[in-house]
């Protein structure tokens, strides 16, 4: 057996830490969650706490790889992070080495996830993917010709900071009307509330107790019910998903694109109209090869998966 590797995902709320054998990726070894903590050095603990307990469980680890959320440089270094606003220009890297004393590799979380599904999950053997993450937020990560993309500088695949509309909404980057701020979580909370507030979603108003409070989870609720409304805005939602899929394929020409991220729970109910609305988006969409948009494979676990298959590879 090849010497086991340790994946961490830090998340916005919580980090997730799994240790694989590099040859058998898919298969759990030992798997652990704690919540994140504010700020570098407490980030830096907590992962340092969470890899001394997989340790426990499982024995020696070889390599140690960390998915952040946000734009990791080539040296290992977080730049900034949306989702962890106490932490800037922080040396990981280096950091993780000294506490550790294994090899640390530290990438971009949803860079990390695109390359879990290319070596193990949905999109495994195939050489041109998207994998893009739709939660709070929106992650990508691109594998073209069979190789992870990271850009001069590290920062490729963040095409939820593609501006859509330059007229929308503000977004926690300082621009307006980035494709997340539709397409993402947050999006369909706002999507919806707007509905709500113009009188168009009685039962999910119903649901949620106040045209305000109209969340995600409320549309979807209603939409399973088959409420008209709640389908309509689901529509109107998957239409905002399509739109960035399309420039993504106008841009990349990927043979396959995968959805991860916690909205892909909602299943077909936002598959069917993100499929249907993206073939009148994408360019020349009835004269190209059909681009299959499907779910991933390793579910929530593929930044961690990702992140200790990266080690593996680079040690
Ligand atoms: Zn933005």
């Amino acid at each position: 057996m090849t010497a086991l590797a340790a994946g961490i995902d830090v998340g916005g709320t919580k980090i997730l830490g799994v240790v694989v054998d590099p040859e058998d990726p898919t298969t759990i070894v030992a798997a652990q969650r704690v919540p994140t903590p504010r700020g570098g050095d407490a980030l830096l603990d907590a992962v340092t706490e969470l890899v001394r307990a997989l340790e426990t469980s499982v024995g020696a680890i070889g390599v140690v790889g960390v998915g952040i959320p946000g734009l990791v440089d080539q040296d290992d270094v977080l730049r900034v992070g949306p989702n962890l606003p106490a932490v800037v220009d922080y040396p990981f890297g280096t950091a993780f080495r000294e506490r550790l004393g294994v090899e640390v590799s530290v990438d971009n979380d949803a860079t990390c996830a695109v390359w879990g599904e290319h070596r193990a999950g949905a999109g495994r053997d195939v050489a041109d993917l998207v994998l893009v993450t739709l939660g709070t937020g929106i992650g990508a990560g691109i594998v073209a010709g069979g190789r992870l993309q990271h850009g001069a500088n590290g920062f490729a695949g963040e095409p939820g900071h593609m501006i859509v509309d330059p007229h929308g909404p503000p977004c926690p980057c300082g621009r307006r009307g980035c494709w997340e701020r539709f397409a993402s979580g947050s999006g369909l909370g706002r999507i919806a509330r707007d509905a709500a507030l113009a009188g168009q979603l009685d039962r999910v108003v119903e649901l949620a107790g106040d045209a305000e409070l109209v969340r995600g989870e409320h549309v979807t609720a209603a939409a399973h019910e088959g409420d008209a409304g709640a389908l309509a805005v689901i529509d109107r939602f998957a239409w905002w998903v399509a739109l960035g899929i399309a420039n993504l394929v106008n841009l990349l020409d990927p043979a396959l694109v995968v959805l991860g991220g916690g909205l892909v729970e909602m299943g077909a109910l936002l598959l069917a109209p993100t499929r249907a609305s993206y073939d009148g988006l994408v360019m020349a969409g009835d004269r190209r090869p059909p681009v299959p948009i499907v779910v991933a494979g390793l579910g929530e676990q593929a930044g961690a998966i990702g992140a200790a298959l990266l080690a593996a590879d680079d040690a």
